[in-house]
């Protein structure tokens, strides 16, 4: 440990790489002004690279050699992008899903952040001399560049384009041509002046419905918590007015000053939310999520760091937003499989928001109509306030949900004589029909009547699915896709059979089943085209739609109040799934479609069709609800020891023989051993359930611990010493601490 001079200071930076530990650099040769402080960002030289990092502490000594120690080469920032608290909270979610610093801190920023040839200033413009000198009663017959050039001689240190408004941009171009305006940089903190000159809406918060009496409970219990951390489960039904609970509340954080950050599984799916929120709230309201462009993410992310912002409403990673003010977290659907990030920093945004409002010193509240059984497990220890919402708002009937046995029926296009002629009922009643299929495509399965050939993936064990339009064959796990053969590939034959059926299939043979009406699918296919799922939504709203078709996109969030009968065609297949997590999965999905339907004075209906009618799941969802269901599952699942009774962590590895990933698992497992710790048990290594996916062979080793604690000190250690194990070239291996999938 080298002790340094008292005036020179060791700079720890963490670098956008996936390295684990700090390294230390001098300050820069040319004294920056302001003071360095941690959380700004710095350019560094990195082997022979630069690259961007962020300075996280400063010390006065090094395990490094002094001589060998370099100066970072400049500093990025103006102030800290991230504060103190703000670094705190995501060193901490590095620390417990065993994720590299730099790699969390930089998941954290904008991607225009993470750019080392680009430092945190803002494009503006301001007047050159020239336009210093100009007598603006020249410009007389010009008034828009008078105008603008009026404004900018108000900011003599210039205005970025966002405050200027633009819809300028030609005017802007003529004056930059006269040598009259020029570009500048500026500190991000003048986005956030310019901002506030920019118009604000003039919104009042109003109240437009009277409260429930489970509505008010709710409020009350949170509001009683303001300022302090507190966690709450929000258990409503569909349509029983959580959002209205959430509005409230936010509502009551604004007033004071606060900020309040609302995260959601996909804002694609549910336009009305934002609208909701912006027309009800009178702060400003940013969105964040991966359809904006880089430009938009930064100026909504710098929004919400200065305090403009009243409300951030955004997707998973709108969890690290740094919001200085911050009064309250909900987290909408907190049920919902994509609050996981799946790869590189694997992080659960839903539990980050409980641990974030801790910090925060801030309620949070995890909302569903379908508790994960974590978090309902959570609530019935106490550990979460529970606020149940029972039933709809307003006049809306909740749907019943009937199993239908389609055993020795008849199907047509894969609905039974019982549904077709409650969708013709409907129908002709001027009502709409949704009918859900989770399996996107035409046919699942390709294959030859005469050989048995089957059309599989070259790269993955799995089956490519047919699709019509183009035609192809497709992987959906790893994306190749080929032409259909016309003739089999093994034996000549001309008899290739389409087996199963998708929702391209579906809706090509509705069509004639129906030819009266109207039928539009909607499924990751049909809206690929910018603006075409929200075509779609509105066209089913207003009710030019009879029969609407798809994917789990139509259990998110958009209600189809016109819709009176839900079809539910084939979940069998997931009924027998391998994942433990599969049951709880499928329970969620047919309470969620299912609450699409009948919001206004029509009730729904929902048929569900199956094979397995007795089958467990199925009987008591219908009997008991949801919450039925929960009960029913959590006894399994404590029974069987599984989460939220124990704590999983998956050891990933895959390569491109078979035999490394095991091999590699197996040395794993035995450095494990070494640790000696009684609480950890440890499962494999086994091949994953899909072996081979995308040309590469994966295999698996769970670790699972009654504690978290015992369980994070094992991996903080253990992972320590695989990053020394000699790793055969091309093997990959990662760690999920709390994996969704076990695949
Ligand atoms: P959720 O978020 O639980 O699905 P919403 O907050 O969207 O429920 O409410 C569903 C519908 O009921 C909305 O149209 C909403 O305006 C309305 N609503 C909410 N609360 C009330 C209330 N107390 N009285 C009447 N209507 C209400
Ligand atoms: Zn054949
Ligand atoms: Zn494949």
């Amino acid at each position: 440990m080298a002790v340094v001079p008292p005036e020179m200071l060791i700079l720890r930076v963490a670098v956008a790489m996936p390295l684990m530990q700090l390294f230390d650099y001098l300050p820069p040769a040319t004294p920056s002004t302001p003071a360095l402080l941690p959380g700004m960002r710095v350019r560094v030289p990195f082997g022979r690279r630069h690259c961007v990092g962020m300075l996280l502490e400063m010390a006065s000594q090094t395990h490094q050699n002094l001589t060998t120690l370099k100066p970072v080469e400049c500093v990025l920032d103006t102030e800290p992008l991230l504060s103190a608290l703000d670094l705190r909270f995501i060193r901490w979610a590095a620390h417990y899903y065993q994720q590299p610093v730099g790699e969390a801190l930089f998941t954290a920023l904008p991607v225009r952040l993470r750019d080392p040839l680009r430092d945190g200033l803002i494009q503006g413009v301001r007047l050159t001399p020239a336009g210093q000198a100009l007598d603006l009663k020249t410009l007389n017959r010009a008034p828009r560049q008078r105008e603008l050039l009026a404004r900018l001689a108000q900011a003599p240190e210039g205005m970025t384009l966002d405050a200027l408004k633009t819809g300028s941009g030609d005017v802007l171009r003529t004056l930059r041509s006269r040598g009259l305006v020029m570009d500048c940089r500026l500190p991000p903190s003048a986005t956030v002046r310019g901002a506030e000159t920019a118009a604000m809406p003039p919104v009042t918060f109003t109240a437009t419905v009277d409260l429930n009496a489970a509505q008010s409970v709710a409020i009350n219990a949170v509001m009683a918590v303001l300022g302090r951390f507190h966690s709450f489960l929000l258990d409503g039904v569909t349509g029983s007015g959580k959002t209205e609970v959430y509005i409230r509340l936010i509502a009551a954080v604004m007033a004071t000053g606060g900020q309040a950050l609302v995260i959601v599984p996909e804002i694609g799916l549910t336009p009305q939310l934002q609208a909701r929120f912006t027309e009800r709230l009178p702060g400003r309201v940013v969105v964040l999520h991966s359809a904006l462009n880089a430009c938009e993410r930064e100026r909504n992310w710098q929004q919400a760091a200065s305090g403009n912002a009243a409300l951030v409403l955004g997707t998973r990673s709108a969890v690290f937003v740094p919001l200085p003010r911050l009064g309250l977290i909900c987290v909408d659907e907190e049920q919902d499989t994509s609050f996981k990030q799946q790869d590189g920093f694997r992080y659960s945004a839903r539990d980050l928001a409980v641990r974030r409002a801790q910090l925060a010193g801030c309620p949070v509240i995890l909302g569903s109509a379908t508790p994960a059984l974590e978090t309902l497990h959570n609530a019935r220890q106490a550990r979460y306030g529970w606020l149940r919402l029972p039933q709809r708002a307003g006049l809306a009937q909740p749907p019943t949900i009937a199993l239908l046995d389609i055993r020795d029926q008849p199907l047509q296009a894969g609905l039974s004589s019982v549904l077709r002629a409650g969708m013709r009922a409907e129908i002709a009643a001027g009502n709409q029909v949704l009918l859900f299929l989770n399996r996107r495509g035409y046919a699942p399965l390709l294959t030859c009547h005469h050989c048995g050939w089957i059309g599989d993936c070259p790269h993955c064990d799995a089956r490519l699915t047919l699709h019509q339009r183009p035609p192809t064959l497709w992987c959906h796990h790893c994306g190749w896709s080929q032409p259909v053969p016309t003739g089999c590939p093994t034996c000549q034959g001309s008899d290739l059979r389409r087996l199963g059926q998708g929702t391209e299939r579906l809706e090509e043979a509705l069509r004639p089943l129906f030819p009266d009406a109207t039928i539009a699918r909607i499924d990751r296919d049909s809206t690929r085209r910018k603006g075409e799922l929200a075509r779609l939504f509105t066209a089913a709203q207003r009710g030019e739609i009879q029969i609407l078709l798809g994917t789990q996109m139509l259990a998110k969030g958009h209600d189809f109040p016109g819709v009176t009968l839900v079809g539910i065609l084939d979940l069998d297949h997931a009924l027998y799934a391998n994942d433990f997590r599969a049951p709880e999965r499928i329970a969620q999905l047919i309470v969620q479609v299912a609450g699409r339907a009948g919001r206004a004075e029509r009730p729904g209906r929902v048929v569900l069709q199956t094979r397995h009618p007795e089958h467990p799941l199925l009987q008591s969802l219908l009997r008991d609800g949801y919450a039925g269901f929960a009960a029913t599952a959590l006894d399994e699942r404590r029974a069987a020891e599984l989460p939220p009774f124990s704590h999983l962590a998956l050891l990933r590895a895959d390569a491109a023989t078979e035999d490394a990933p095991l091999d590699f698992l197996r040395e794993a497992r035995r450095l494990a051993a070494e640790h000696d710790n009684t609480a950890i048990m440890l499962l494999g290594p086994a091949p994953a359930p899909m072996v081979r996916r995308a040309g590469r062979y994966r295999a698996q080793l769970l670790v699972q611990c009654r504690e978290r604690l015992p369980l994070q000190h094992f991996l903080t250690r253990w992972t320590a010493a695989l990053r020394t194990l000699p790793r055969p070239r091309g093997l990959h291996w990662s760690l999920d601490v709390d994996p969704q999938e076990m695949s």
